[in-house]
């Protein structure tokens, strides 16, 4: 035996128990920190929390005759407006859920507004302004993200 345990073994187990103590107190710190953050820190915020994403077949419509026939009126089945970005979902997704389609709106979150005769099933519509716009669109097969957050009113 040399050194500490040697000359000073009373100091010696003082400091291991200091050590042990130490150890014990970073640990309890350590918990204390993780839980609340683990908790409140790993899942995303809700606005940009989504259910899995499905394909869909997505076609685009404008507000013209050719596009909407009789419902060729600047209203959308949900009473807003037909502006900006908006989709044309089956009735089980509700009016205001956000969807994130690939390529419109940037990618960016867009509400359901309307309804379509023919959108059914895992079918979308996406709105555009002009008939040009929609034709250029055509028909995709896209994954569609659908956040859990619904549109602010
Ligand atoms: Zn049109």
């Amino acid at each position: 035996m040399t050194g500490i345990w040697k000359e000073e073994p009373y100091k010696a187990a003082k400091i291991i128990c200091l050590c042990g103590v130490a150890i014990l107190v970073l640990l309890v710190i350590n918990i204390f920190i993780k839980s609340p953050s683990s908790e409140a820190g790993s899942p995303p915020p809700e606005q940009t929390r989504t259910l899995p994403a499905s394909l869909y077949e997505i076609t685009a419509y404008c507000p013209c005759e050719l596009c909407c026939g009789e419902y060729a009126d600047s209203l959308t089945a949900s009473g807003e407006l037909a502006e900006g970005f908006l989709v044309a979902a089956p009735s089980e997704i509700p009016f205001g859920t956000l969807l994130r389609i690939p390529g419109y709106n940037n990618g960016d979150p867009v509400p359901v507004l309307d309804r379509g005769g023919i959108i059914k099933g895992n079918r979308l519509d996406v709105f555009f302004q002009s008939h040009q716009e929609a034709l250029n669109w055509g028909r995709q097969t896209l994954k569609v993200e659908r956040l859990e957050k619904r549109l602010d009113k």
